[in-house]
Order: structure tokens, then C-alpha cells, then sequence
């Protein structure tokens, strides 16, 4: 007698075997939580993936908060640079648009 053992991922909700299934990875914050759904369950989670391509579109006020947020990430990242001030740039508090700019192209 032979014994076979298979292992089927299946729906978190409804266990049916006969479901294809996809995997989903939640996060929000740090709860990360880890889902198999078949199309009828995950029906909500693709409901929301859809509204979220609608983000960008929706807010001009955030793509100007973004821009404010890009404008500080260089102060951001300042506490971790003390690798970088070893680099012996002095001060990397005030870099002009140009200054900037030039960092960003890539001058190949
Ligand atoms: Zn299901």
C-alpha cells in the first residue's frame, strides 16, 4: 500500500481544494498577514488594489506633499550620514535645485 501525501494550498475562507488560489501579503504597520484566497475571496483585496492605482490620480495635494517630502529626505537621511561626512563634503545641509538636479543625472 502506498501512501500518498499531498500538500494543496487552499482558500483561507472556504478550504475548497478545487480553487486555484493566489497568495496576499497584508501589511500595515508592523502586522504583516499572509493570505491564499481563490477569486471569490479575494474579490475585496482586488477591489482595493484597484482603488489604490486611483491614488495618484486623486490628489494633487499629495503629490505636492510627496515633493515637500523628497525636498526633506536629504535632511531625513543626515543623522545617518556620518559615513558620508567622513566623505568630507562639510556641510550637506544646503545643497541648491542645481545641486540637486546634478545629483539625480546620471552624467554617463
Ligand atoms: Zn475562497
Amino acid at each position: 500500500m502506498v501512501e500518498v501525501h499531498v500538500k494543496v494550498r487552499v482558500c483561507d475562507k472556504c478550504k475548497d481544494v478545487n480553487r486555484p488560489v493566489r497568495s496576499y501579503t497584508l501589511t500595515e504597520g508592523e502586522r504583516v498577514v499572509k493570505r491564499d484566497l481563490c477569486d471569490e475571496h479575494a474579490q475585496p483585496v482586488e477591489d482595493l488594489m484597484v482603488d489604490d492605482v486611483s491614488i495618484p490620480v486623486q490628489a494633487p495635494a499629495v503629490a505636492a506633499a510627496t515633493k515637500t517630502a523628497a525636498k526633506k529626505a536629504p535632511a531625513k537621511k543626515a543623522p545617518a550620514k556620518k559615513a558620508t561626512a567622513g566623505r568630507k563634503r562639510g556641510a550637506t545641509k544646503t545643497l541648491t535645485v542645481e545641486e540637486i538636479k546634478a545629483l539625480r543625472q546620471p552624467q554617463a
